[in-house]
C-alpha cells in the first residue's frame, strides 16, 4: 500500500503504518492538548493501545494463513483498522474459516491476558461500560487496561457482523462456498456486505455516530474491490498468458531517444516498451522515464540509458492468474512475454482488465441463456 512506513518485521511479515494513521494520532494529540498534556497523553496511549490490538488481530489472521500455505507480505494499519495483505486467496472454505477465526480469537486471548493482569495487579482496573474518552484525570495504567478490555470486546463483536470483507462476512462466504462455489459465494457475500454497509451509513447518520458512516463507506468500497479481485482470479484460472497478452505490441531499440518514443505513448496506447537488441529483450522503457526525460532534457536520452534492467518476464504457456498475482505484488504493470528467448508480446494490466470484461460478459450471457432454458423447461 502506498504512503505506508514499515515499523518492524514480525515472523517475516512487515508491520506498516499508513501516513493517515499518523495524521490521526497527531490530530488526537492536538485536540487533547487543548485540555492539557495529561489528556493528550491519555488519548495517545489509548489510540496506540487500540491499534496494537488491531495489529495483533491481523497478525493472528496472518500466522494462521502462513501455517496453511497462504503467503502474507505485510500488515498495514489504517485509521479505520488493519489490513493483512495476502498474496493469494485460501482455496478451501475450511482454510478460510481457520484464517478468519484466528483474528477474533487473538482478541479473546488479549482480553484473557489483560483480565488476568487486572485481577493480579495491585491496582484497581475499572470496568467501563462505554468508550472511556472523558475519564477524570489523572488516569492510571489500570484505566488503560480497563479500556483495552472494552476495546477487545468490541472488536470481537464488530468483526463478527456479516459485512464482507469483515471477518463475519468472510465466515459467511466460507459457509456459502461449500454450496455455491467460491466465486458465486463471494458475489452473494459482497452484496450482503454492501447492504450492511449502507445500513451502517444510515444508522450512523441518524444516531450521530459519525465514525460509523465512514466505516460503512470503506466496507462498501472494499466489498466491491474484493469481489472483483476474486472474480478476476476465477476468470483467469486455467488460462495461459498467450490467451490474454497483446501479441502486436511495439518494441524500441536501445538507441531510440525518448522524443522518438513519445508519440508511441498515445498512438499505440502502450505504457511501457520492451527494449530489444539483436532480437533479445534487454530492458523495459516506462512511460514515466520517457516523460521525465522529455521534461528534463527535451527527450535526448537513449532508451538504453532510461530503461529498467531488472523486471519479470513470462512465457506464453505460463498460468495467467499466477503472473497477474506477481504483477500485483511487485507493481510491474507490463510483463514482456518471451518465446524461445524472443519477444512474443506483452501482458499488461489493461489486457487482463479487458479479458475479464469480455469473459464476464460472455459468462453472464451464458448463465442467462441456461437460466432461460431451465425456466422454459419448467413451464
Ligand atoms: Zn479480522
Amino acid at each position: 500500500m502506498k504512503w505506508s512506513l514499515t515499523i518492524c518485521t514480525l515472523f517475516g511479515i512487515r508491520i506498516r503504518v499508513h501516513v493517515t494513521f499518523l495524521l490521526l494520532l497527531f490530530l488526537v494529540v492536538a485536540i487533547g492538548m487543548e485540555s492539557g498534556w495529561r489528556v493528550a497523553a491519555w488519548c495517545a496511549a489509548l489510540l496506540a493501545g487500540t491499534f496494537a490490538c488491531v495489529a495483533l488481530h491481523e497478525l493472528g489472521h496472518s500466522l494462521a494463513a502462513q501455517r496453511l500455505g497462504v503467503r502474507v507480505s505485510a500488515i498495514t494499519l489504517l485509521p479505520i483498522g488493519g489490513v493483512a495483505q495476502m498474496r493469494s486467496m485460501p482455496q478451501k472454505p475450511s482454510y478460510e474459516v481457520a484464517i478468519t477465526v484466528a483474528g477474533p480469537l487473538t482478541n479473546a486471548l488479549i482480553f484473557g491476558v489483560l483480565y488476568l493482569i487486572g485481577d493480579w495487579a495491585p491496582f484497581l482496573v475499572p470496568y467501563y461500560a462505554g468508550l472511556p474518552l472523558h475519564v477524570p484525570m489523572p488516569v492510571s495504567v489500570g484505566d488503560l487496561i480497563g479500556s483495552l478490555l472494552l476495546v477487545n470486546k468490541w472488536m470481537i463483536a464488530f468483526n463478527l457482523v456479516p459485512a464482507y470483507p469483515m471477518d463475519g462476512g468472510r465466515l459467511l462466504r466460507a459457509l456459502l462456498a461449500g454450496w455455491l462455489g467460491f466465486p458465486r459465494a463471494t458475489v452473494v457475500a459482497a452484496r450482503i456486505g454492501r447492504a450492511m454497509a449502507m445500513l451502517f451509513i444510515v444508522a450512523g447518520l441518524f444516531a450521530e455516530l459519525y465514525m460509523l458512516p465512514f466505516v460503512g463507506l470503506v466496507i462498501f468500497m472494499a466489498a466491491g474491490m474484493e469481489e472483483r479481485a476474486v472474480l478476476m482470479q476465477s476468470v483467469l484460472r486455467g488460462v495461459d498468458v498467450a490467451s490474454v497478452m497483446n501479441p502486436a505490441c511495439l518494441a524500441v531499440a536501445p538507441e531510440d531517444t525518448a522524443s522518438q518514443c513519445l508519440a508511441m505513448l498515445h498512438q499505440a496506447g502502450q505504457d511501457d516498451f520492451p527494449v530489444v537488441a539483436d532480437g533479445h529483450v534487454i530492458g523495459l522503457l516506462t512511460r514515466e522515464a520517457i516523460l521525465e526525460d522529455m521534461r528534463e532534457t527535451g527527450g535526448g536520452a537513449c532508451a538504453s540509458d532510461l530503461m529498467i534492467r531488472e523486471f519479470r518476464c513470462a512465457w506464453p504457456e505460463a498460468p495467467a492468474a499466477e503472473v497477474h498475482e506477481e504483477m500485483q505484488s511487485s507493481g510491474q504493470r507490463t510483463v514482456p512475454v518471451l518465446r524461445d528467448g524472443r519477444l512474443a508480446g506483452v501482458l499488461t494490466q489493461e489486457n487482463i482488465n479487458r479479458y475479464f470484461l469480455v469473459r464476464s460478459f460472455l459468462n453472464g450471457r451464458k448463465g442467462a441463456k441456461s437460466r432461460a432454458y431451465r425456466d422454459s423447461r419448467q413451464r
